[in-house]
């Protein structure tokens, strides 16, 4: 669907942002769904991208008090290494977030490490009464370094990436600025290991419209039997999310272990990725799952790998030898 074209002189801010989360158990004077994180950080590092390579800029890095979950969850305490007296040396949430769209400045492309930044900012914005539209293409950095390390489908860590390219270590992982950082130097190298064209094409074909709706989700009812859960959901992927239209197979669904995969196309919105996975809720019944999305190139890839797969050895895919890491990263 959406794609940006990436020319000369376009620029990227690669951005991470750190969030405080609501304690379990504790009851809170609003449905918590609705901040599932409150953010207490944001670092960037602005890049512009000229004849093949990136050149990095300034850094942005601000902390923000937390107005709503003030005391830092046990988890958060852990991973970024703040304490509570820390969290009262932010700047209010509004003044921050005014501060990075001018570093942002008109027309570049948001680069984050996983997909669920944009949303986590998104509800943020919503929650304290903010336009919540970013205006600005994201681009999800870490299914474009699995398929330009051979390690296509497979999630990896920043510091995993870090170690793939030997990057040096100067700052502790899991501060907003320290992975935006690192995840700088990540976009750095891919574009200096892999032929510019190619990163490119996957970059430009993988950006999305963060303020667009491009997934969706659909439950199925509980069933008796993995291939009747599975059916339950193909009402769903036969027609369009978005403009309800009879969709064509581009790579029809087919099922591979407890999965079933397939590439549709509209006419209007392009090819969407299709995956069903059967599990079991608590009473320990069979039902389905399903998410279809604007498929970006690496979804493509994914889909073709596991077709490959299911031509070869069948519904049970390859022996659990063989696939034991893919399976445990994807399911
Ligand atoms: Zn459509």
């Amino acid at each position: 669907m959406l794609s940006r074209k990436i020319t000369d002189g376009c620029e990227f801010v690669v951005f991470d942002m750190e969030w405080n989360q609501p304690f379990p158990g504790k009851t809170y004077s609003f449905d918590i769904s609705t901040l599932t994180g409150e953010i207490i950080e944001i670092g960037a590092v602005r890049y512009s991208y000229d004849n093949g390579a990136l050149t990095k800029h300034s850094v942005f890095s601000e902390d923000i008090a937390p107005v709503i979950y003030t005391q830092l969850h046990y988890h958060v305490k852990k991973v970024t290494h703040k304490k509570n007296s820390d969290l009262a040396k932010g700047r209010p949430f509004s003044e921050v977030y005014a501060d990075f769209r001018k570093f942002c400045g008109v027309d570049c492309i948001l680069v984050g490490w996983g997909n669920s930044d944009p949303a986590m900012l998104k509800m943020n914005l919503r929650k304290f009464g903010m336009n919540s539209n970013l205006d600005m293409f994201f681009l999800d950095l870490q299914p474009i370094f699995s398929t330009f390390s051979g390690q296509r489908g497979k999630q990896r860590s920043v510091e995993s990436a870090v170690d793939y390219y030997q990057i040096e270590k100067n700052e502790v992982f899991h501060s907003a600025t320290a992975d935006a950082l690192y995840t700088g130097e990540i976009f750095e190298e891919i574009f200096r290991h892999n032929k510019p064209t190619e990163v490119l094409a996957a970059v430009s074909s993988s950006s999305v419209d963060p303020d667009v709706q491009h997934e969706f989700g659909f439950v199925g009812r509980e069933a008796l039997d993995v291939e009747s859960a599975m059916a339950d959901a193909d009402g769903f992927i036969s027609v369009c999310p978005v403009c309800k239209a009879k969709l064509s197979d581009r790579i029809p669904p087919f099922r591979l272990r407890k999965s079933r995969y397939g590439l549709k196309y509209c006419d209007e919105h392009g090819e969407m990725f299709c995956r069903t996975r059967v599990k079991k809720n608590k009473a320990g019944r069979l039902f389905s799952t399903t998410v279809m999305r604007f498929a970006t190139q690496t979804d493509y890839y994914l889909v073709a790998s596991k077709r490959e797969e299911y031509d070869k050895f069948g519904i049970s895919g390859a022996p659990a030898a063989i696939k034991s890491e893919e399976n445990r990263n994807e399911e």
